[in-house]
């Protein structure tokens, strides 16, 4: 110890050997801030910083251990080999610890760099004290150079534990003193353990103290500035590597500009460009877009021309002012918008335009229509027998049935006119620059195609269409006037009997038009309330006591006043609002009744398109159940007409009914086939004979001679006889000698109001028109 003191004290000029710590200090710390940045950066980079930091790393413990040799106060020479050999030793020995220190894992790899940097150290001193041996006699104390050994040892296995954990810049400081403590411990204590004597012929050639001050300050400067560039290497590599990696990381091309000429381009720009980024260097950005519109523009990629959108900005890059342009491929989302367009615009079942697309797609042709002058016509089309497509065969069939349906009009028009799906089973053709005859003509090529398609198709064997043609400017100045005239020419056409062409005609369509608003405005009468019965006492021939009622709809129409079922029944059988108001009918009817003497019927009319509903049954199951009318008290009164059509399920429907108790009139006999096989095979218990023979009775002998037939067949059968249309004494007493069961007529009361007390049973019927006593409700 006392040895080391007066080493340091007496032999060493200490001037230098503070330049010595200050080397040392500084080159260990730049030596440790690569040692960490190499095990931050990318692995390209790293094998590069490691040897970067071992070379600093030896260079300043060479360096620590020249200039404090040079503080040492003896004559000496330095033999060139020995010294450059030295440096070469360190250098490499340095390198190695780098590399153990980071490619071997955990403390052990520390602990085998740390071992390797003291020997860096120790051989290093060892061959750096060999380059003076010519210049003096030395004699080392072994004890001294164990303890030099093992205390650098320590000292650099210190630092390089430190550098095992997380690197913070405190323990980057700690770890950098460490290995000082290392370089110059061992330094001073192997120094101390030495006896030198200087040789007397080295002694001439030995260094002046100014030729050790100038060597120091050649090596100080040299070290520096090794320890510099490596520094301002690690500057410049952490920021620009950042900038690289960012740009790289990102997901959309990046280019740099300045002046429109390109400085830099991520990875991505150049697999999209198909160019290395060191090729794109001297190229300009615009060579690769085309159509370029503000934020917008289409990149010439390697796989042909890519939409991108467009982000730029200006930086600084490199210190110089530089545009950035961000490139996003947005080709995935302008597919994602056209498909979403095509989506919101299309029919998905059959791919043709949907309502709304072909209504905007019409409007916009009939303004350019206009604009020039021209004409075009609109087409609507309705499938007849399409319900019972879908009834028979399923949806499946009815969704392939549209779709052959799309198939034939796309075949048919060719552009610019186009095809539209406006609901379930009605399309439209817009035919732009066609007028009235032209637009007939195509209709009809379009009409054979579609003949031929379901001519053959088994499923569609029953299809047909039906054509209407509205053209402008004739028949409308705008979509709505056209579509509503197309509509009432098609409606024409099925009403002539479908599968029909019908061009638009103002005077036939206007009571088309008429019947339809009927229509529409019937289909909310329910609602609206506007719908209300009337009853006709139905009375026994011989003694005229009411027997049941018969229950006759009316509406009460918002401008027109009470209806009678003549002006609206057959515009609700033919748009199919019967079914419901038949339901209401039979509920309002029940419900009635249900409050009447328990002897009284009430007779309900019922059409043949609620005969044909499958719901008939349900519908007056219902109106039983809720008014609790006991069923035999019930009657249903079906025209002859509408039974013309031979049907097993109405057949089976109909029994199903008189199973439970309600009772089957046949009305109107005598305005059908007046058929007996009808009778028979409906399990009816009355019949109605129609008024249009009492009113002719005593003028046409026919009328009495069906009379009397009808009464014989019923009777044969076991029915009941009405006659109904009795309006006076005359027509009553021709009736007596025949015998007839029921009477009905204007004579026993017209269709009135029932006004009911149930506790009193006392029932007035208003309106009575009767000359006979007016039946009364018991
Ligand atoms: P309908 O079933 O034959 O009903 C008898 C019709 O003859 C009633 O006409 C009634 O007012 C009328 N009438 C009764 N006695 C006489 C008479 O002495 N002289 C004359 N000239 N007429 C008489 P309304 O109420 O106008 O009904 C006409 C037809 O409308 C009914 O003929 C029936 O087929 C149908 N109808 C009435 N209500 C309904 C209903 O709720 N549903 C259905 N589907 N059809 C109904
Ligand atoms: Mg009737
Ligand atoms: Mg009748």
């Amino acid at each position: 110890m006392i040895r080391l003191v007066s080493c340091i004290t007496e032999q060493h000029n200490w001037a230098l050997l503070l330049v010595a710590v200050c080397v040392c200090a500084a080159g260990n710390l730049a030596a440790v801030f690569m040692l960490s940045r190499a095990r931050q950066c990318v692995k390209a980079h790293r094998n590069l910083w490691l040897a970067v930091a071992g070379t600093v790393l030896g260079g300043t413990i060479w360096a620590t251990h020249f200039i404090a040799m040079l503080s040492y106060n003896i004559p000496v020479t330095y033999q060139i080999t020995e010294t450059g050999l030295s440096i070469v030793v360190a250098v490499a020995i340095s390198c190695l610890a780098a590399f153990t220190a980071l490619y071997v894992p955990g403390r052990q790899g520390a602990v085998a760099a740390g071992i390797l940097l003291g020997l860096a150290i120790a051989t290093m001193h060892a061959i750096g004290l060999s380059a003076i041996s010519a210049s003096v006699f030395m004699e080392a104390d072994q004890t001294t150079v164990i303890a030099a050994w093992l205390l650098g040892g320590v000292f650099a296995v210190g630092s390089m534990l430190l550098l095992v954990r997380e690197i913070t810049g405190g323990r980057l400081v700690f770890a950098a003193l460490l290995i000082v403590a290392a370089v110059c411990s061992h330094h001073l204590v192997s120094m101390g353990g030495l006896s030198v004597t200087p040789l007397n012929a080295g002694a001439a050639e030995a260094l002046t103290f100014l030729d050790r001050v100038g060597i120091a300050v050649g090596v100080c400067i040299v070290s520096s500035l090794l320890i510099a560039t490596g520094v301002a290497a690690l500057f410049f590599d952490r920021h620009l590597t950042d900038v690289k990696g960012l740009a790289n990381a990102t997901f959309e091309a990046v280019v740099l500009t300045r002046a429109g000429q390109i400085v830099h381009a991520n990875e991505r720009f150049a697999a999209l460009t198909g160019r290395p980024v060191a090729e794109l260097k001297s190229l300009f950005l615009d060579d690769f877009l085309t159509d370029r519109q503000r934020s917008q523009g289409v990149l010439k990629s390697l796989d042909g021309p890519l939409p991108i959108e467009i982000v730029e900005g200006v930086i600084e890059y490199r210190g110089r002012e530089t545009s950035v342009f961000g490139l996003r491929d947005i080709s995935e989302r302008l597919e994602t918008n056209r498909q979403l367009t095509y989506l919101a615009s299309h029919d998905p079942l059959t791919g043709l335009l949907n309502r709304r697309s072909f209504n905007s797609q019409s409007e916009a042709t009939i303004a350019e229509t206009r604009a020039g002058g021209t004409s075009a016509a609109l087409l609507t089309l309705d499938l007849d027998g399409f319900k019972s497509i879908n009834d028979v065969h399923g949806h499946a069939d009815g969704d392939l049935v549209l779709q052959q349906v799309a198939e034939v009009l796309n075949g048919s028009f060719d552009e610019p006119a186009f095809s539209g799906r406006i609901g379930g089973d009605e399309f439209s053709v817009m035919l732009p620059g066609y007028q009235a005859l032209e637009a007939q003509q195509a209709a009809s090529v379009f009409m054979s195609k579609f003949k031929s398609m379901f001519g053959k198709n088994e499923k569609g064997g029953a299809l047909g269409v039906s054509v209407g043609i509205a053209t402008f400017p004739e028949h409308g100045d705008d979509l709505k006037q056209l579509q509503n005239n197309a509509d009432a020419a098609l409606y024409r056409a099925k009403s002539l009997g479908k599968g029909r062409i019908c061009a638009f005609d103002r005077f036939l369509d206007q009571q088309v038009r008429t019947r339809r608003r009927l229509e529409e405005e019937l289909r909310g009468a329910v609602k609206a309330k506007e719908l209300f019965l009337l009853y006709q006492p139905i009375v026994d021939a011989i003694s005229a006591e009411t027997k049941g009622y018969e229950a006759l709809l009316r509406w009460r129409h918002p401008t027109y006043g009470v209806l009678p079922p003549a002006v609206f029944i057959e515009a609700a059988e033919e748009s199919g609002s019967i079914v419901e108001i038949g339901k209401w009918v039979l509920e309002e009817a029940c419900r009635q009744a249900a409050s009447w003497n328990n002897r009284l019927f009430v007779a309900v009319n019922v059409s043949a398109r609620q005969l044909l509903s499958p719901d008939l049954f349900e519908h007056v199951t219902d109106a039983l159940n809720t008014s609790r009318l006991s069923s035999e008290r019930l009657e249903l009164e079906i025209t002859e007409t509408s039974l013309l059509v031979d049907r097993t399920d109405v057949a089976s429907s109909l029994e199903a009914l008189t199973s439970l108790g309600v009772k089957l009139v046949m009305d109107d006999y005598g305005t059908g086939y007046s058929s007996v096989s009808n009778l028979r095979r409906y399990p009816f218990s009355k019949v109605k004979i129609d008024r249009t023979f009492v009113a002719t009775l005593g003028e046409d002998p026919v009328a009495e001679v069906f009379i009397d037939c009808a009464l014989a067949l019923g009777k044969r059968l076991g029915l009941t006889v009405v006659v109904e249309g009795i309006e006076s004494e005359q027509q009553r007493a021709r009736l007596n000698g025949k015998a007839p069961d029921l009477l009905q007529g204007f004579l026993f009361g017209r269709p009135g109001v029932i006004t009911t007390r149930i506790a009193t049973l006392e029932n007035v019927i208003l309106l009575p028109k009767a000359p006979k006593p007016a039946s009364t409700l018991r």
